[in-house]
């Protein structure tokens, strides 16, 4: 990593700190050249599998996206957007994994979008979960008013 000021290579580690439970470390350096400081984070990549073999790492941008479409016309904001991204990648990352098939990126959206817009979720799992027919959707719909109702 090297110093932000002067492009030199060589840094001193000066404090180094835990956040996010532990997920990400967050170290403050010290240039050896120029003695400025600065800040990394480094955290364990979380990479997704996709159905071609190929790996990306895990983007909060990609559940966004993914979902957005899924939510056209419906009240949800750019701040839900973002929280149910993080609800979803803390539901991956807590399960310990390193790698996850792209499709369960997908169920692991499912949970938090059904919290957010009932109509988005069942367009989104009509997707996932290849719903073929009315029945299936009927069935969503009685699970949806089943949970609506135990609240
Ligand atoms: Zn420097």
């Amino acid at each position: 990593m090297r110093c932000p000021f002067c492009r030199n290579s060589e840094s001193r580690v000066v404090d180094s700190r835990e956040v996010d439970e532990g997920q990400v470390i967050r170290r403050r350096r010290s240039c050896t050249t120029c003695g400025r400081r600065f800040t990394t984070v480094e955290e364990a990549v979380l990479a997704v599998v996709k159905r071609s073999g190929v790996t990306e790492p895990f983007s909060r941008d990609k559940v966004v996206n993914g979902v957005r479409r899924a939510c056209q016309g419906r009240p949800v904001d750019d701040d839900a957007f973002q929280h149910l991204a993080h609800r979803v990648e803390e539901s991956i990352r807590s399960t310990g994994v390193a790698e996850i098939p792209s499709h369960e990126v997908g169920l692991a959206i499912l949970g938090p979008l059904r919290d957010l817009d009932e109509v988005a979720y069942l367009r989104f799992a009509s997707v996932y979960r290849s719903f073929s027919s009315v029945e299936d959707f009927e069935k969503e719909i009685a699970d949806l008013r089943g949970a609506a109702r135990d609240d």
